[in-house]
């Protein structure tokens, strides 16, 4: 579609999914002039709201469902932004060039933008269904967990990642003293330098947490369809009448998948972050991109990752196109240790450390052909 100024017209856009990407995406094709009609489209029921509280300040009680809003009301109406909440998109007729809610309505699209985010990864294990199992993604999980664990008396965290250690780290300030279990010998292992996982290690056990890593699990069990404890391959019980699952996500790329799009560990897309469609872009958690000067194909679950392709995308569709080369960028919250990553640790040579580990203030640089390619820091933002 070509409007009288020679520009390609992208009216209707339609973006699916209202997390951090989707609502940014709407924001800024507004911001940089984008004139027609944009439909932002969530099968949540709740306002678009910040995941990364979920298993920190919200957990605590500390943070309200309001105060986690991404933005107020008023935005979207200002903004002529049709925001539907409660509406499952259930397909894509890219022949038709349309999108069918789960109701049976069809939405046109001139381009079509999916922000579909990510979904727990499937625990498949053997009592993994029983009652006091649980999982935290969106707000519903984090409202559930939160009243669990008031009443919790052992509480298990399967998954020594970031969301594993933080749920940790909240439960130890309530005064639990949870186990974490990790098959990975070190925790966060596929995300950070040792030495910044022996920092953490030694912060959590130090508050009163417990490890068992490069640990493996047979099977949870439980009495009357409710958990009981955590059964280990050695034998060893561990008692559990909260079981937190937190061992990382999977793009969430069904109707990518449906619609035949190219699927490579989530929604494929180019330096430009276009599906294999033209008319289809995907940005955020459920995004897999070529990494700027990397060589490789990455898919971050990171909130910056998903505003910053938010907005070249807004940039490509009202005109200026420029490939996504953002640094990426990434924190996480345990106890009185803020973690910032900025880079990715690919094929690193060496790391070498900046201040003292044990006043709990220190970097760490990832270097690779004598270029720094990743910094950690630990409470040293500078
Ligand atoms: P999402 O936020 O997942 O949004 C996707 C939306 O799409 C969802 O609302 C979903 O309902 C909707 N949707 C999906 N399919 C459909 C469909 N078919 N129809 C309609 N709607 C659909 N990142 C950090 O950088 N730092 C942190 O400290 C941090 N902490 C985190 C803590 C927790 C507990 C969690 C869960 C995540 C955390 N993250 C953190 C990750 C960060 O929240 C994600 O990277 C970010 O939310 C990704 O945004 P997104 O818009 O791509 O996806």
């Amino acid at each position: 579609m070509h409007s009288g100024d020679g520009r390609v017209s992208t009216d209707p856009i339609v973006i699916v999914g209202a997390g951090h990407a989707g609502v940014q995406a709407a924001a800024s094709l507004r911001d940089d002039g984008f004139d027609g009609s944009i439909a932002l489209i969530d099968a949540q029921r709740h306002k678009p709201y910040q995941r990364p509280p979920l298993s920190k300040a919200f957990m605590k009680g500390e943070a309200t469902p309001e105060s986690l809003v991404l933005r107020g009301d008023d935005f979207f109406t200002q903004r002529r932004i049709d925001l539907r909440l409660g509406s499952r998109v259930a397909a894509i007729n890219r022949a038709a060039r349309s999108v069918r809610l789960a109701g049976g309505e069809a939405i046109a699209y001139e381009h079509l933008i999916l922000a579909t985010g990510a979904v727990s990864r499937p625990f498949s294990m053997a009592g993994a269904d029983l009652d006091g199992v649980a999982v935290l993604r969106t707000m519903d999980d984090a409202f559930a967990l939160r009243e669990r664990m008031a009443k919790a008396k052992n509480i298990v965290v399967i998954g020594a990642g970031f969301i594993g250690l933080e749920f940790a780290a909240v439960a130890v300030a309530f005064g639990h003293r949870p186990t974490v279990i990790d098959i990975a010998p070190r925790v966060m292992g596929r995300a950070v330098s040792p030495m910044i996982s022996a920092a953490f290690e030694d912060k959590h056990r130090a508050l009163g947490a417990t490890f068992q890593l490069g640990a493996s699990i047979a099977a949870l069990e439980g009495a009357d369809g409710r958990v009981a404890s955590v059964r280990m391959r050695g034998g060893e019980k561990i008692p559990a009448d909260l079981v937190v699952i937190g061992v990382g996500v999977l793009a969430n790329d069904m109707l990518a998948r449906e619609a035949d799009l190219e699927i490579d560990n989530g929604v494929a897309v180019d330096a430009h972050l276009l599906t294999s469609d033209e008319h289809i872009s995907a940005i955020g958690d459920n995004a897999s991109f070529p990494l700027a000067g990397s060589g490789r194909r990455v898919r971050l679950e990171a909130v910056q990752n998903a505003l910053d392709q938010a907005r070249c995308v807004a940039r490509r569709l009202t005109g200026r196109p420029a490939p996504y080369d953002a640094t990426p960028w990434f924190w996480s919250d345990q106890a009185d240790y803020k973690l910032q990553i900025a880079g990715v640790a690919f094929d690193v040579d060496d790391y070498v450390a900046r201040g003292d580990p044990q006043s709990g203030r220190f970097s760490v640089f990832g270097v690779k052909n004598d270029k720094v390619v990743v910094v950690e820091s630990i409470n040293r933002p500078a």
